[in-house]
């Protein structure tokens, strides 16, 4: 059989050009453990010639870990796959993702190889203008990632962008979450939600979107990369950048929008809007030295899922808003070694700690059908801590973050629930706002059965599921710290039954998960912004307000960093395509 196999290989190794021979060998000695015990040199004598010995190449390679993520073992084994000895060799990774379905964990590569070739470098550069003195502008409320991209393409397209953002710039915003951690003290305008990056700045960073079709994901990692983020989110299948490195690549953008002729306001929240003829004439903002209007040409409103006052002035003067579905439920945390363990296929804390030497905190992704409802983990965050990420008086709201190098003893996940519009009927009283209130309610819930603070209700993981208090609370990574208290009472039956399944099903999917080593802290209620606020698929204008651009996660057009990046960036070339109409 073994023989066979090298029979084909060689056979098709005449057949096919240079350029294809390593990818075709990466392909059959990853398939075949037997070529691996013949040497390398024997089967691929043809890849020595001179012509593959001078050049760049692209190869694909899968390699165990301890290889992949150390340059001088990797190095080795591409000159081993080459078949170079005393060439120069520079390796650059391209893409590189973890096959952890096995117990014989993988890593599989996309290389540039230079041979005796000096290293190419691409520089990233962008064509950011002077627009100080353009007479184009566009005002953006929110300095959220939508917000911000939206500004920098400003920049590139000679539109002068105006930021007006309710909250404080990064360093004095650090102040105000210490607030909310250690005296549960939360400020309306400044929190891990609103502020300078908005609820980007003290996120994960996780950098993975399925939205490839809304721009383009590269042009946005590059972005990233330009203003300090390190090179390695171009090259990792789920790139991740550490919430402690955030908030510098957030002043960079500022000071990039500041240098090329850009404003920023800060400490001014948009508390109304004029119309006329169609049209936004004047935006009033309330700012620390009293309220100002500022008239406009274009606006692109980038105001996040959490400015609920958005949404309630837009209902008060009837303008167009619709109610969206959207998912609710818990945030759930294990110890870290025991996601590795499970996901790393270990039987000992010594192996998890073998593999930790190599391998990145473990994640995982669940999802379950549970009825008509799905039941899934979200924003699941290894080695990382459960957020205070209430944003006003009477809520208690979790999400998670975790620094650059995930090495928090925990991991924790959002897991919730796919809420429909029906769901929402008991508040219909409140109009296309019902799910808002049905959220308020949740998060009111959490509060009042906390104790009026930050302190959130939390319950051990198979304590909920069968219904029993816990007595006792492990040590969580939640800072303002834990109630023990029964969840469902806090849920409701809604989502505390569909929960109770779904995690059910999770423990039968995921070795170890149902376990009293975990806890639940409730609740995850802003998964994704309750009210849409519509906009024409081609123009992206508000349907009734020509140069109103609704933008970003808050309208509903994003789920997450890149995907709110991505369509700040379209919103400001729609704000072009307007000007240039004659
Ligand atoms: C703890 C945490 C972790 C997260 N982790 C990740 C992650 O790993 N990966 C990921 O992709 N996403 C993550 N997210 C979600 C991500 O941060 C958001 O999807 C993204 O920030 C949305 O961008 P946005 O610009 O649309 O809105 P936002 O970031 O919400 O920004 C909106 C901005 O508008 C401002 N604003 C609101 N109202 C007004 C007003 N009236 N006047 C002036 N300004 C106003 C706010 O202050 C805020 O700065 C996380 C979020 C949190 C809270």
């Amino acid at each position: 059989m073994s023989f066979t196999i090298f029979g084909i290989c060689a056979f098709t190794y005449r057949k096919v050009s240079i350029m294809k021979k390593a990818q075709i060998f990466a392909m059959y000695y990853q398939r075949y453990a037997i070529l691996k015990l013949v040497p390398i040199s024997l089967i691929l004598p043809s890849l020595k010639d001179k012509h593959l010995s001078v050049m760049q190449q692209k190869i694909q390679i899968q390699v165990p870990p301890i290889i992949a993520f150390n340059e001088q073992l990797l190095k080795e084994e591409v000159k081993q796959f080459l078949n170079v000895k005393d060439e120069t060799l520079f390796v650059k990774p391209l893409r590189r993702s973890i096959d952890a379905r096995n117990r014989n964990i993988k890593v599989n590569l996309t290389l540039n190889v230079f041979v005796d070739e000096p290293l190419v470098t691409d520089e990233i550069h962008f064509d950011y203008k002077d627009v100080s003195k353009s007479k184009t502008t566009c005002h953006i409320v929110g300095a959220g990632p939508a917000g911000l991209f939206a500004a920098l393409r400003c920049l590139e397209l000679n539109i002068k962008p105006i930021i007006i953002e309710r909250g404080k710039n990064v360093k004095d915003r650090r102040r105000d979450l210490a607030a909310i951690n250690k005296d549960h003290i939360v400020n309306p305008e400044s929190n891990y939600c609103f502020g300078e990056g908005g609820a980007g700045t003290y996120s994960d960073g996780k950098l993975y979107t399925r939205s490839s079709k809304r721009g383009s994901i590269e042009k946005i990692l590059n972005t990233f990369v330009y203003h300090g983020a390190s090179s390695e989110i171009l090259v990792d299948a789920h790139p991740h950048i550490g919430t402690n490195k955030l908030p510098q690549l957030i002043e960079n953008i500022r000071e990039t929008i500041l240098k090329f002729g850009g404003e920023i306001h800060f400490n001014s929240k948009m508390v109304d809007l004029k119309i006329e003829n169609g049209a936004i004439k004047e935006i009033c903002v309330e700012a620390e030295n009293g309220k100002a209007e500022f008239s406009i040409q274009s606006l692109i409103l980038a105001t996040g899922h959490s400015a609920r006052d958005i949404y309630e002035l837009f209902d008060s003067k009837k303008i167009l808003i619709e109610a969206k579905p959207f998912a609710m439920g818990v945030r759930v945390e294990h110890p870290q070694e025991l996601i590795d363990s499970v996901q790393y296929h270990c039987n000992s804390a010594n192996e998890v700690n073998e593999k930790r030497d190599y391998l990145p905190a473990a994640s995982y992704s669940l999802v379950n059908q549970i009825g008509a409802y799905s039941v899934y983990s979200f924003c699941m965050c290894p080695g990382g801590i459960i957020a205070p990420c209430a944003t006003g008086p009477e809520q208690v709201v979790t999400n998670g973050w975790s620094p650059s190098k995930r090495n928090n003893p925990y991991a924790n996940s959002g897991i919730v629930i796919g809420l429909t519009l029906n769901d929402f009927k008991p508040f219909s009283k409140h109009g296309e706002l019902a799910g808002l209130e049905f959220q308020k309610e949740l998060e009111k819930s959490a509060w009042l059965a906390g104790g009026k603070t930050q302190t959130a209700p939390a319950q051990r993981l198979q304590d909920f599921v069968n219904g029993k208090l816990s007595s006792s609370l492990p040590d969580c990574s939640y800072v303002p710290g834990l109630k023990s208290v029964d969840m469902m009472s806090v849920l409701g039956n809604l989502i505390g039954k569909n929960l109770q399944l779904g995690f059910k099903e999770f423990g039968k999917k995921m070795r170890n998960y149902l376990t009293n080593d975990a806890l639940i802290v409730g609740v995850e209620s802003r998964t994704s912004t309750p009210v849409r606020i519509p906009r024409d698929n081609q123009t992206l204008q508000h349907p009734h307000i020509n140069n109103l651009f609704p933008c970003g996660e808050g309208a509903g057009y994003a789920g997450g960093i890149v995907s709110a990046a991505m369509d700040g960036e379209r919103c400001a070339d729609k704000v072009l395509e307007l000007n240039n109409k004659p």
